[in-house]
């Protein structure tokens, strides 16, 4: 059977590195089974969805390497939602309840305080026709509870309903139905909550695993009992372990700054994202994974942890160094191109080992177009010889080697005094590249003008 998955954000606001997680670990599972993975935009809710993070949510899972098979949005399949809907009031597993929010909080304390577990009562169920008439005439609008099948006889009678299921990342999950409440499908207003229309999408669909956080279990065993109220076979089901910040709190939407979006601004490399994403919180070592492929290899959902997984941006900026030091300019070529760094190969392979991001080769790049020279005046002189003894070009690998030594041999300086002011006068700085590659990069013409402490070439 092929595989198919979904990855269901709600587009109100920017996914962040705990929804990659969700998105990638469906990506993976799909791709190591040939699979197909669809997007599906969970908008029913239209006065938070908004076009804009749809689009993002996209932008940032093909930033990430993730390509749809198929893209799905909710908001334009309400009619099957209702006819779903009707499908369960017909057999009676939808029923209208009235209750405000603060009824239905003083039912859970009056519940918790004689020691009863706090699940809704259900006397919706028993409400005649003139009593629902008797409501609306205040003003109330139903909303919609599914009537779980945890009972025995009458619907009182609550009975211990177990629903296993084999879960791809937790292995055997068992949760009893007579625990929970039933769940709400439809709110007041009329609009859907994502449990119903998320089974009616995955039956039409033909999704065979959802994979998701595990802030979800629970409403599994609802779900499952939909799947089955609707006359369908439940698909598999998969639940990750949630990563939360370094101090333990939850990634929102609102944490801006761990969102894709402002992870590929800050320049940080799409597989260290990904490669963190996937293997942080599984049995597995955190490495720095250098292509998809790799990743798919790598990549087995049994090896995540039941336990919260911390995410920290120290351990991200490891990765990412690692990957940019070993980046090959291949592979580099179209972002620096396309931030106006030039120097080609043998720039790149200077300089990728003082960065951490790829975009700090502008820094790099600036400093072999247009640095201004640091010259200390008891250097002056020192440098003006340097200058004199620079060799005639065709250069080489040894060139450096070759004026150094000559350097050294007419000015008695070496070590620190040598190095130090040809370093500042050549880049204007104390730190960065091996000079012997950093004098081949900036060129005769350059080196004699900012020993000499001219800025810029004369014209
Ligand atoms: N929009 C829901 C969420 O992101 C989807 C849950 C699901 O995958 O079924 O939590």
């Amino acid at each position: 059977m092929t595989p198919i998955v979904r990855f269901a954000p709600s587009p109100t606001g920017n996914i962040h590195i705990g929804n990659s997680r969700t998105a990638l670990v469906n990506w993976l599972y799909a791709e190591k089974h040939n699979g197909q993975f669809i997007l599906r935009y969970d908008d029913t809710d239209k006065a938070r969805s908004k076009q804009e993070y749809a689009d993002q949510i996209l932008k940032d899972l093909n930033w990430l390497g993730i390509e749809p098979d198929r893209i799905e949005r909710q908001s334009g399949r309400f009619s099957a939602y209702d006819e779903a809907a009707e499908n369960l009031r017909a057999h009676g597993l939808l029923y209208a309840c009235y209750e405000t929010p603060d009824e239905l909080d003083r039912k859970r304390k009056r519940q918790l305080a004689r020691g009863l577990p706090p699940i809704y009562d259900r006397a919706g169920l028993n409400l005649t026709a003139e009593q629902k008439q008797a409501l609306e005439a205040e003003g109330r609008n139903a909303h919609w509870r599914f009537l779980l099948p945890n009972f025995d006889g009458s619907t009182e009678n609550l009975v211990r309903t177990p629903v296993t299921w084999n879960d791809v990342v937790r292995g055997e999950q068992t949760i009893d139905l007579a625990s929970m409440s039933d769940p709400v499908l439809i709110r007041e207003d009329g609009t859907y909550l994502y449990t119903l229309p998320s089974v009616v999408d995955d039956i039409e669909m033909g999704v065979t695993h959802i994979i998701r956080g595990d802030d979800h279990v629970t409403n599994t065993a609802a779900q499952i009992a939909i799947f089955e109220a609707l006359g369908a076979k439940s698909p598999d089901f998969g639940h990750h372990n949630l990563l939360t910040t370094a101090s333990g709190e939850g990634l929102s939407k609102r944490l801006g700054s761990l969102s894709i979006a402002s992870l590929n601004e800050d320049g940080y490399e799409p597989m260290a994202v990904a490669s963190l994403a996937v293997l942080i919180g599984t049995s597995g070592a955190v490495e720095a994974i250098t292509t998809m492929e790799e990743l798919i290899q790598r990549f087995d959902p049994s090896t995540i942890t039941k336990s919260a997984a911390k995410f920290d941006v120290a351990e991200l900026d490891s990765l990412n160094k690692k990957l940019v030091h070993a980046k090959p300019y291949s592979n580099a070529r179209q972002k620096l191109e396309a931030a106006g760094i030039g120097g080609g190969e043998d720039f790149w392979n200077v300089v990728r080992e003082n960065i951490e991001k790829l975009p700090e080769a502008a820094d790099w790049w600036q400093m072999v177009e247009h640095a201004t020279p640091v010259i200390d005046k008891d250097d002056v002189e020192f440098l003006q010889q340097a200058r004199t003894l620079l060799p005639d070009q065709p250069w080489g690998e040894e060139t450096w080697t070759e004026w150094t030594s000559l350097i050294k041999q007419q000015t008695g300086r070496k070590g620190r005094a040598l190095f130090m002011p040809l370093r500042k006068a050549m880049t204007g700085r104390e730190h960065g590249p091996e000079l012997a590659a950093i004098l081949l990069l900036i060129g005769r013409e350059k080196t004699l003008a900012r020993l000499a402490g001219a800025r810029a070439l004369p014209v």
